[in-house]
């Protein structure tokens, strides 16, 4: 029987990004596939629904809209004052930083652009809103171990390495 992707498989994948005018967003770096931990929330709900039961060396295309992927576009983008953030801080558009309010609550959003004086910051994802179009080959699959269904995430193939 073929081996396919359950929970708790790691799952070894090639993959192309595009939106919807075609254009690539993303894709995984030759000899380099993205490695994920099924069930576990590593990537977009819509994407790893569509992954379930799929084969090892089988691909797959997957439109998966905004609402199971980065979410709808919330608010706008806005220029706040760069003296906000700590001045050794080291700052770069595509950024997530996470922000607290005055509950402790914590606010994700994205640098989106830098000049001297203001930091421009988007609470969206940069891809939220968009409906994201995969092509995916699963190269590899195995049984997760114990340690690994743990943590929720997988480990490399050298071992145990954290980012
Ligand atoms: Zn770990």
């Amino acid at each position: 029987m073929a081996n396919k992707i359950t929970v708790n498989k790691v799952v070894s994948l090639s993959y192309t990004l595009r939106d919807d005018d075609g254009e690539l967003i993303d894709q995984s770096e030759d000899g380099s596939p993205l490695l994920y931990l099924h069930g576990a929330r590593n990537i977009v709900p819509g994407l790893e629904e569509q992954l379930e039961g799929v084969a090892e060396g089988e691909s797959i295309k997957a439109i998966v809209p905004p609402e199971k992927g980065y979410g709808p576009r919330i608010g706008e983008a806005h220029e706040v004052p760069r003296r906000l953030f700590p001045s050794d801080a080291e700052l770069a558009a595509g950024m997530q930083v996470v922000a607290h309010d005055d509950q402790g609550r914590q606010i994700p959003f994205f640098i989106t652009a830098i000049s001297d004086d203001t930091i421009t910051v988007d609470p969206n994802h940069p891809l939220a809103g968009e409906t994201l179009h995969f092509e995916v080959t699963v190269e590899s699959l195995r049984d997760a171990t114990e340690e690994e269904i743990g943590h929720g995430h997988p480990h490399g193939p050298d071992g145990h390495h954290h980012h």
